[in-house]
Parts: C-alpha cells; structure tokens; sequence
C-alpha cells in the first residue's frame, strides 16, 4: 500500500513507487531534492519551478523534497509531476486526498510530456488499488491495461483543476488488442522457388526452432527470414501485454496487431544493443524480438562477445543485464534466425559467380561459428541462389500463401500445447533431452535407424538430441503421434552440415 503522493521509478519492466515527501519552512527560497542523481535534480527542479508558476503557485521558503526509498535509482524526467502535485498540496492549493500515482515530465510552461514506462506504471496502480495520473501522449498504451483507473493530463492545471473539484477528467478506457489481422508484409508465395528453404521455416515456426540460412548474397535469405513473421501463431492476450511492456520500457510506442515482432540488428551492433543495459538499462533487442523472430545477417560476423551473451537467453528465454546499480531481467523468447554466406567472398558453391576463397580462410570462417551458439540452432538450411534459366521457368507458380501455411502451423502447435502442458512446456524446442527421450512416442524401426544414424554420422548427444525434436515438430505437423523413420529421415537433413555439405563439398566443425 502507498501513501499520499507518489511517483513510480522503472526496475526492468516492473514499476516501483517512490513516495514523494514535502516539508516547507520559512526564510529564504530554496529547493532541495533528496534521492535523485545530481544531474537530474536540477533539471527536475527547474521545470518544476516553472510549471508551477504558470499556475500562479510562486514558491517561497525552504522546501525540502524527499523521493523515497533513497536507495531505489530513479528517473528525474518521470517524477515531475508527482513532485509538482506534492508542493501544490503542501501549499494547499489542492487536496489529494486518496493515494495516487503521478508520472510525467514536465515542460516550462506546464505541458506534461510523454515518458517511457506508462504501462508499466499502469500495471502498478492495478495492484496497488490506486487511480493514476499519465501524460495524455501515454493514453492509448494505458488504455490497454484492463482494470486500471487511470487518467490523462495534457497539462499540469488539468490535474489541479481535477483535483480541486473544478473539472473532472475523463477516466480512460476502450482500449483493446484488436482482433487477429492478416497483415502479411512478406508473403511465402511471394518468394520463388527455395521449397526446401520455406519448408524448414514452416518446421521453425511449428515447434519454435532456431534456424541457420546460409547462402551467397542475392539468394533471398532476408526475405525468407521475413517471410517467417507471416506464419507464425499471432499473439496471445498475455504475449501482447509482455510485448507491450517491454515497448513501454523501451520508450517505444505501442504497435498495433497480434503479428510478432520482428527486429533485426547489424553485425556492429554492440553487445548493449542486443541484449540490453546502459546506463538505464534499457532492453536491447533480443527483449524487444520476444514472443516473435531476431534476426541476425552475417552471423559469424558478430562480435564473439555478443554470441556468446546470446547463449544464456537462448537456453532461459530471459536475459539479466547487470551494472553498478543493480541488474534486471528481461524476458527474451525468441526464434532466432541467422543467416550466413558460404564462404568470406560468399559465392562457395554457386552456379554462376566462383569463389575467390582460399580453403584456409573458408575453413577459418565456418570455425568463428563454432560450438556453443550452433548447439541451439535446430535447422541448418542452404538457400541456393536461382540461376536466370531456374528463374524464368518459376515465373509462373507461386507456391502455398503465408495464410496456408500458418494454418499448419498453428494446428501443430495447438498439438505440442496439448501434449506437453502438464511437464511445463510450450513447444517442441523447449524440451530438455530427459523429457524428449521418455516421452517421445517412437517407433521400434526408428530406435534402430537412429542407432544406426548416430553410429555413421558420429553424432554428438545434443546433435542427436535436435534430431529428435525436429522430428517430433516434422510428425506433428503431419498430424501424426507417433515419429515414424520419414520424419527422422528429413530431420537429419537439417543437422549441421547440411547447409555447407550440400554441393560445397565442406564438412562443417562443431
Ligand atoms: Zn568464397
């Protein structure tokens, strides 16, 4: 429970309260602000001052203002406007009466800006049974919290006024996730030819497995990946209010439809930019891809301290980004997609174009890839780049719509859903090798092809591992319960190798 006034500070995509005390004593102006940074405490107190004036509140004596607890690091921006609330109820031109929350910044003449962090603020009130006040740039985003009483202020004279009794604010609602939308920017008959390619997305959006496009540039690996949004399950309730917080946190707004996120980084991003941190520890785009598909283009280009801090969220579905102050955890359940070229050059295997690549370099390329990161990347797929003759002669089909597929998809999942609720798990690419061997429903022909398999490819335990859940995921979209030696057949087809194996005539390491 709160008391009087209070402000929220952000620790991840949790909202905390700070209480806002207010002790005014005679003598000569002036303001001091007790658990704030520095830096933030004199903008805070400037604009503050100034808005404040604008309402006709001059300020006068010793004022004292303490954000508490001390220790919780906050936000100046975001606590404008409770501080502003606080010294207008100490000068008695309002009454608060109930405990409320406030969150805003302010400008010099009193507007209240948008803040990051509304939802979540929002999430608060909820709890804690108390109304709360929010810039109305922030509306449409709280609008979604269901169950909130909550309010939007353009100015700082609208919660007076509010306050006071001489206007009252509409309290605000009507807001809603929308229904499904069949919004498909990429759509998978848009892309010619690649049937293998689009076969192993459709495997990758069924039982949410990690999936690795190697080809030369040009051969549509981009737009497959992109394609991959389009068939994938739309948004939950619950997956939609995860999304909209970590949005929220971000200082994103909100964007409407249950499509999944879809975000894409550069090679140079830093390891701050995918996972996230800084010094407010913001999410990083790993968080902001939860619930739908990271992307990520040249893959072995990555710096190795990014592959590597993608290893823990991979596993847990939640990155921990630590710092001086403290450390917060986000969720992070992604498909990740990654795409590579060959060779350095990229041209390894094409048709048309040669390779330039010495066997040293190409071999020193496929080894930054090495170990750890592959262990969680279900599907190795190539993506050939179509000669003009193969192209032309495509020209004319288009292959299943994104709309089709989905549906498969959408059945398979439902199926893992049903099967896998009571062990605690969502899809196939969640299970942990314990639950994937007692539990797998294989026939006694396949036990015998995989003892088989595992002895001539020398597979390792986690490789084999992917094999059977990539195969469980290829039976059940067939609809079928048990895993039958087809299923396993085209799931070894997608182990590692597969994609530099096949007419390249590289073995891949790992
Ligand atoms: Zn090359």
């Amino acid at each position: 429970m709160i008391n009087g006034i209070c402000g929220v500070a952000l620790r991840g995509t949790q909202a905390l309260p700070v209480e806002v005390e207010v002790e005014t004593t005679g003598g000569l102006f002036s303001m001091t602000v007790v658990g704030l940074p520095d830096t933030a405490v004199k903008e805070a107190r400037e604009r503050v001052r100034a808005s404040l004036r604008r309402i006709g509140l001059m300020l006068r004596g010793r004022i004292a203002i303490n954000l508490a607890p001390a220790d919780l690091p906050k936000e100046g921006a975001l606590l404008d406007l409770p501080m502003a609330v606080g010294l207008a109820n100490g000068a008695g031109i309002i009454d608060c009466g109930e405990p409320s929350l406030f969150m805003g910044e302010l400008a010099l003449d009193g507007r209240v800006r948008w803040v990051r962090g509304a939802v979540p603020a929002a999430v608060l009130a909820r709890e804690l049974g108390v109304r709360i006040f929010v810039p109305k740039e922030n509306e449409h985003e709280v609008a979604l919290v269901a169950g909130v009483r909550a309010y939007g202020v353009e100015t700082l004279l609208d919660v007076v006024e509010h306050l006071h009794g001489g206007k009252t604010l509409p309290q605000i609602s009507g807001g809603s996730f929308g229904e499904e939308d069949e919004c498909i920017e990429t759509d998978m008959s848009d892309i010619k030819g690649q049937f293998a390619a689009k076969r192993a997305l459709e495997i990758a959006a069924a039982g949410h497995h990690n999936l690795l496009l190697t080809g030369s540039p040009g051969s549509g690996k981009t737009l497959l990946a992109r394609a991959l949004r389009g068939i994938l399950p739309p948004l939950s309730d619950e997956e939609m209010m995860e999304v909209l917080l970590i949005r929220s946190t971000a200082g994103l707004s909100f964007e409407p439809g249950r499509t999944r996120p879809f975000r894409t980084a550069h090679h140079t991003a830093s390891s701050v930019a995918i996972c996230g941190g800084g010094a407010s520890m913001r999410p990083g785009e790993i968080s902001l891809a939860n619930r739908g598909v990271l992307f990520l283009d040249e893959f072995p280009e990555f710096s190795r301290d990014v592959l590597e801090s993608l290893r823990q969220p991979l596993e847990d579905g939640t990155i921990t980004v630590s710092r001086a102050a403290g450390s917060v955890t986000y969720p992070a359940r992604v498909l990740l997609v990654t795409a590579c070229n060959p060779c350095p050059c990229g041209y390894s295997g094409d048709p048309s174009e040669p390779c330039k690549c010495s066997p040293s370099s190409i071999e020193k390329y496929q080894r930054k890839l090495s170990g750890p990161i592959l262990d969680r990347i279900d599907l190795h797929v190539a993506v050939p780049r179509l000669t003009p003759e193969e192209l032309m002669s495509l020209s004319g089909e288009s292959g299943e719509s994104s709309t089709e597929i989905r549906k498969r998809v959408r059945s398979a999942r439902k199926t893992q859903q049903d099967r896998w609720r009571e062990v605690g798990f969502q899809c196939n690419a969640e299970l942990p090798e314990r639950v994937l061997r007692k539990r797998l429903n294989i026939d006694p022909d396949v036990k015998l092809f995989l003892a088989e398999t595992v002895e001539r490819l020398r597979l390792s335990g986690r490789g084999f591992s992917r094999v059977l859940r990539v195969s469980r995921t290829i039976a059940d979209l067939e609809g079928s319960e048990r895993v039958a030696v087809h299923h396993v057949a085209e799931s070894l087809s997608y182990r590692e190798g597969g994609a530099f194996g096949r007419g390249v005539g590289l073995g891949w390491r790992g």
